[in-house]
């Protein structure tokens, strides 16, 4: 049997003594690898099976001499045929590696293939539909199983081993790799030649590798006893693991894993006792198992963002979908006219609506645009910047025209930042067509041009009462220019320009009051509102 000289090398590096120990235990190579503390390169080539590597190391004539008693076992030597499945990582680090694949009868092939993780991931982007374009993540889920079996070996090495350096800590995790940044290692490169596509943990399409095994009855009887608080003083009750959070929440509703709880129950359960209480709870080394892993992959991409400025032509199409008792308000939503064009070309699962603040259902928005953002969740694909172009089109060629938008493109998660701050600290530009009770004159012109940052206060309008809190806020108007409109003598446009957040219909018309100073109490007559148009949303988003 030829093996590789990497392989060779290490080997000669560690205490031949465990290693055989180990393979005798059924404890796979790169679990022996792992708990001897070696790193990197090695989790990635390809290695003889155990049955290959017992018996080079039992017949090396130096091992002979040194502990000759052990060559005797033969009923040993038949024990290590083939590859039983791990008891420490149960078969998750052997289903990575090809030595199995290589050695499975026909009958086994397809098994094998279920059971590999690089075919089981290829099938789950398959079968999602997924598109790749050129990164991924992986995020790799393992059962608590492991966390317990890692703890039962580690007691019987110290226990075994007394004299050996590797094993004198005392908290396994400290000193052994773990069997996430094992199976990384592993596979990572399988996985890229296989896609292809490199790694990247910024990637926005992520790669869940869930692992789930229903363990032996001691197995079970632990995990019982933590999850409902056993020796584990229950601290931190109702928090959540921060880590991916999202991404966990994906892969736990498709019901694939164990709950985060489990695992957090299980590591605090086993950070409460020590080796020795910990060694009478629990068989060590673990009982052999006869079962592997089962692999499920869960392919989710993050989200993504398309942005751009809209301008609204009706005034009779609401920002978002209004619907109220199931009767919808208006003809349509901007949100609606621009998501269900852009969706499909990312088929994504769902998406949601994001602008720098809103205007009312009967306001247009005109000259710039309000910027937007679209946010697609779980896309299976990435149009291109063409393709883009062309859903602008598809927006725009509507044939009713309510909504139309300008530099339609996929942007960065950044944008949802400066969208939020647009909302509060930007300038919008407006134009009202404004009715006096009495005829308009040059001085009421004059009077308004002349304002120039006039702070005003407003309470709440009376019209959205139901969904805001009754506040007063001060609310700067920058300028305001009139126009006449011939032949209309209580009639004229007024264009103003103010802090984002103001509500300008209440402006004019003065809300009873509850906006002051108005329109009609700076001219001293009554005034109202009879048509709004927004103009311009200053935000840098081009
Ligand atoms: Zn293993």
């Amino acid at each position: 049997m030829g093996f590789s000289d990497a392989v060779q090398e290490l080997l000669a590096t560690l205490p031949v003594h465990v290693v055989l120990e180990l393979l005798r235990q059924e404890v796979c190579l790169l679990c022996i690898f792992r708990f001897l503390n070696v790193r990197d390169a090695v989790y990635s080539i390809d290695l003889p099976t155990s049955a290959e590597v017992y018996s080079k190391l039992l017949a090396s004539n130096e091992y002979r001499e040194e502990d000759p008693k052990r060559l005797k076992s033969s009923e040993v030597d038949a024990s290590i045929t083939g590859e039983p499945t791990c008891l420490i990582c149960l078969g998750i680090l052997q289903h990575l590696h090809p030595a199995v694949e290589a050695q499975s009868q026909a009958h086994e092939a397809r098994e094998a293939f279920d059971r590999n993780a690089v075919s089981c991931i290829l099938k789950a982007i398959k079968d999602g539909g997924h598109s790749l374009e050129g990164t991924f993540c992986l995020e790799v889920s393992l059962t608590a199983l492991v966390l317990l079996r890692e703890r039962g070996l580690w007691c019987y090495l110290k226990e075994q081993f007394k004299g050996e350096a590797l094993f004198s800590g005392h908290d396994v995790n400290d000193h052994i790799v773990s069997l996430k940044e094992a199976v990384k290692w592993s596979l990572l490169e399988r996985l890229e030649n296989a896609l292809p596509a490199k790694f990247d943990v910024g990637a926005t399409l992520r790669i869940a590798l869930v692992f789930k095994h229903q363990g032996s009855p001691e197995d079970v009887k632990f995990l019982a006893a933590a999850s409902t608080g056993g020796d584990a003083k229950r601290k931190r009750h109702g928090q959540h693991e921060p880590e991916s959070q999202g991404f966990a929440a994906v892969v736990a509703a498709r019901g694939v894993t164990e709950t985060g709880e489990t695992l957090a129950a299980v590591q605090r359960c086993l950070a409460s006792m020590n080796n020795e209480l910990f060694m009478r709870r629990y068989q060590c080394p673990p009982t052999k198992v006869i079962s592997a892993c089962e692999i499920t992959a869960v392919i989710w991409r993050n989200p993504v963002f398309v942005g751009g400025r809209y301008l609204k032509y009706s005034r009779n199409v609401s920002q978002s979908r209004w619907l109220i008792e199931e009767e919808r308000m208006g003809q349509a939503s901007v949100q609606e006219i621009i998501g269900d064009v852009v969706m499909p070309y990312y088929k994504a699962d769902t998406y949601k609506f994001h602008a720098a603040g809103r205007e009312d259902i009967d306001v247009r928005m005109l000259g710039t645009g309000r910027p937007f953002i679209i946010e697609l969740l779980n896309a299976r694909k990435i149009p291109s910047a063409e393709e883009m172009e062309k859903a602008q089109l598809d927006i725009n060629g509507q044939k009713e025209g309510w909504v139309k938008v300008k530099g339609l493109r996929q942007v960065g998660i950044e944008v949802c930042s400066l969208m939020r701050q647009g909302e509060v600290e930007k300038q919008k530009e407006y134009v009202a067509v404004v009715w006096l009770d009495r005829p308009v004159t040059q001085g009421d012109f004059q009077r308004l041009s002349d304002m120039k940052e006039l702070e005003i206060q407003q309470k709440t309008p009376v019209r959205v009462l139901h969904r805001r809190s009754p506040l007063i806020r001060p609310r700067t108007i920058h300028w305001m220019r009139c126009e006449s409109i011939k032949g209309s003598g209580n009639y004229f446009l007024l264009h103003l320009c103010t802090q984002a957040g103001t509500y300008i219909k209440e402006f004019v018309h003065g809300d009873l009051g509850r906006t002051y100073p108005n329109v009609g109490s700076l001219l001293d007559c009554a005034a109202d509102i009879l048509q709004l148009d927004v103009v311009d949303v200053k935000m840098e988003f081009e």
